[in-house]
């Protein structure tokens, strides 16, 4: 019988849990790693500074269990793939048949002198972040003043970029404060609606259209410099690449959302990541040294994304499409027959502008190709609101 680890109790690991469940044999067993007890919704969190953290996280341990699926919260300390064993943060160690990796990304603040809730932007990347953005917000308010928000370079989430943006517009506007708070938003994106992915139809237009109509002023192809307590030192770039124009941006609130890495239980292992730390994978989410390990999600170091001009973002449907590929993988690997399931790799994404919403799909995802389409509407805002339950 199988022992089948999954890393991770996020997107991807929920759902290669209850997809490996249904796809197991009887008495295979399954068991999930985490390193938290509850689901930490990251797709929700641009909002929570104006919402509140609570709304982006709840228990599923007790799920699991209920489905029979082993769980602990543990988490993985370093993966030790030659002898197919983890060693948990309590100092256990679980031996695997098959691992499955979705642990997501770790944030990298450290690229940049003064990045992130140790230094002086704040973050929603992980819900310790958003309880800190959440608590500054409200000090903000008291105190308004200069906004800069947006994603600096190596960053791969521009979505959640937009949606801070627009989310603290429409915060503002709800507590008639906004014309005491001048924004900038500041991305490493060549330009204005690029999202990672080069852009899509009508992608530029309407989201510059959208931050023109809620006076919401730019600078794009942006490297940060440095952060200090209430100012950002920002150099935007040429076409070229090379410096153009220095800019010093002075800040009462600012979100940045950071560059991504891979976490450290598997940082530096030879053969299993890349130099990012990201899990190299085949086309059928297997690592090609070590067969019996799969990963999906952001976790992956996709060669569909090192090709874009910047790596781009994981959605939710390409992590269901990856994860479920992944499972079934895995169950013809257990029956002894060689892996077949491909993920599509699109993306589809719903971005809240704070009452209004932009959509997009992404076919193929890195250069989109013709089954690409953008489209923007009050729909987008409500699908988004009714799929994660957080927003409205
Ligand atoms: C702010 C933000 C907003 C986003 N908005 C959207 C959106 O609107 N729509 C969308 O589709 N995508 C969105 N994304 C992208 C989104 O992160 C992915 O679509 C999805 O969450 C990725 O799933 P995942 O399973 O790969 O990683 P995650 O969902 O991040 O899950 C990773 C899990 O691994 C756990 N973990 C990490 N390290 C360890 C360890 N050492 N041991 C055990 N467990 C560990 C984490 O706690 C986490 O639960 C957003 C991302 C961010 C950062």
């Amino acid at each position: 019988m199988a022992h089948i680890v999954i890393i991770g109790a996020g997107s991807g690991g929920l759902s290669a849990a209850y997809e490996m469940d249904e796809l197991a044999r009887p008495g295979d067993r399954i068991t999930v790693v985490s390193d938290a007890a509850d689901l930490r919704f990251a797709e929700a969190s641009p909002w929570s500074p104006t919402k509140g953290a609570d709304r982006v996280e709840f228990s599923v341990a007790e799920q699991l269990q209920r489905k029979g699926i082993a769980f602990t919260a543990a988490g993985a300390r370093r993966v030790h793939p030659a002898q197919n064993r983890i060693e948990l943060g309590d100092g256990e160690f679980l031996d695997y048949d098959f691992l499955m990796i979705t642990t997501g990304p770790k944030v990298a603040f450290d690229n940049i002198e003064g990045l992130g809730p140790n230094g002086y932007t704040q973050s929603r990347c992980h819900v310790e972040h958003t309880v800190l953005a959440s608590e500054a917000w409200e000090r903000f308010i008291a105190n308004p003043g200069p906004i800069v928000v947006g994603a600096v370079q190596g960053a791969s989430c521009f979505g959640a970029a937009y949606e801070s943006a627009f989310a603290m517009d429409a915060d503002l506007r709800r507590r008639g404060v906004r014309d005491r708070a001048p924004m900038t938003f500041v991305t490493a994106e060549p330009f204005i609606g690029h999202l990672g992915l080069g852009g899509m139809e009508d992608s530029r237009t309407m989201l510059e259209s959208a931050m023109r109509e809620k006076n919401i002023g730019w600078i794009a192809n942006a490297s940060v410099t440095r952060v200090e307590p209430d100012r950002m030192h920002v150099t935007e770039l040429g076409t070229d690449g090379a410096p153009d124009k220095q800019h010093v941006l002075s800040f009462n609130y600012s979100m940045m959302v950071p560059a991504f890495r891979g976490i450290d239980a598997v940082s530096g292992i030879e053969g299993l990541v890349s130099p990012r730390g990201f899990i190299i994978i085949d086309e059928f989410q297997r690592n090609p040294r070590y067969p019996n390990i799969y990963a999906a999600g952001v976790a992956v170091a996709s060669a569909a994304a090192a090709r874009a001009p910047a790596d781009t973002a994981k959605t939710g449907y390409m992590v269901e499409s990856t994860t479920t590929a992944a499972v079934n993988n895995i169950r013809e690997q257990i029956d002894n027959r060689e892996p077949t399931h491909k993920a599509s790799w699109n993306q589809v994404c719903l971005a809240s502008l704070g009452g209004s919403g932009l959509s997009f799909v992404a076919l193929p995802h890195a250069q989109p190709g013709d089954g690409s389409w953008f489209s923007d509407g009050k729909w987008t805002y409500l699908a988004r609101c009714t799929s994660c339950d957080a927003g409205c």
